[in-house]
């Protein structure tokens, strides 16, 4: 698990394309920019890994040394809940994206579980809860073993990915890590984030029902988010001020708790948000111990 709280972008980091095109280049990049995570973006990956092992590879070796901490975002093309023909094309998808994600020593492929269409909402948890099950047993024999597999909190009412849903899924199918995206949670439940114990609240309730390692070691999304009556609408950067979640709030309990998530941004600016919520959490740290000093 992370040894620190850690930053990265959701993807390529945004001036990177001027360096260089070289994959392999971005835990450099990342590293000369002061931070020490990166999500891959596999979200519009078929069926098929669509990057080649040597490839992955020198993704690993190349995050390794620059002390990288690698996660996979999946295909989007994932719906567990749906019918027979959808759900097992989507076990196909996200098995390749678990795969190649064990090649570049990825931690965790963060993926989106599905829409509850006309069912009844524990009707479509049960039958995603199932259809995970069978993607762990094939993983398993495929020898994919280490990569954990991350339902992520959805920002859409229509999708499948309230906080109880997420928690219950990690709860009931082995190899499950919550991946918490707090914009998403934030436009699903019209701005449940409106102060520091609003925060404080879900990660005791993560504790509460996953225990206190999970709870410690997060896997996050985090931007500031425009919603509707239906939930996510747009991210935004985070110093618009007039859209919350407000990131200063996460921060206060990532310090009161000592907690080591590992926060990644998919703020419009990407790496340059990481950078600023890595200040943010260091600078409630500093605070923190000074505190504690006097
Ligand atoms: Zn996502």
């Amino acid at each position: 698990m992370a040894d620190r709280p850690r930053f990265g972008p959701a993807g390529v980091p945004l001036a990177f394309g001027m360096v260089s095109s070289d994959l392999e280049d971005i835990p450099r990049f990342l590293r000369e920019e002061g931070l020490d995570a990166f999500e891959y973006e596999a979200i519009y990956w078929g069926k098929k890994p669509q990057i080649k092992r040597e490839r992955a590879e020198r993704l690993k070796e190349k995050a390794r040394e620059n002390d990288v901490w690698l996660s996979m975002h999946a295909s989007y093309f994932v719906n567990l809940c749906g019918k027979k023909d959808v759900v097992e094309a989507s076990q196909k998808r996200l098995i390749a994206c678990a795969t190649a994600a064990e090649w570049m020593g990825a931690h965790i492929v963060v993926f989106h579980p599905g829409y509850y269409g006309r069912k009844l909402r524990n009707e479509a948890f049960k039958q995603c809860a199932q259809s995970l099950r069978e993607i762990i047993q094939s993983l398993d024999s495929l020898g994919v073993r280490q990569v954990k597999l991350g339902p992520e909190t959805s920002g859409k009412v229509a999708q499948l990915g309230s906080l109880d849903e997420v928690l219950r899924l990690c709860n009931e199918v082995e190899r499950m890590q919550p991946a918490i995206d707090w914009a998403h949670l934030h436009a699903r439940d019209m701005g449940r984030f409106r102060k520091v114990e609003d925060f404080r609240n879900v990660i005791a309730q993560i504790e509460n029902q996953l225990g206190t390692e999970v709870a410690r070691d997060l896997h996050c999304h985090f931007t500031k988010i425009e919603f509707s009556d239906k939930g996510e609408r747009r991210h935004h950067t985070l110093d618009e001020q007039r859209y919350g979640p407000n990131f200063e709030m996460l921060a206060e309990v990532i310090a009161e708790f000592g907690l080591k998530p590992v926060v990644i941004s998919e703020s419009p600016l990407l790496d340059l948000d990481a950078v600023k919520m890595r200040d943010i959490v260091r600078r409630k740290l500093a605070e923190k111990s000074a505190s504690s000093m006097r």
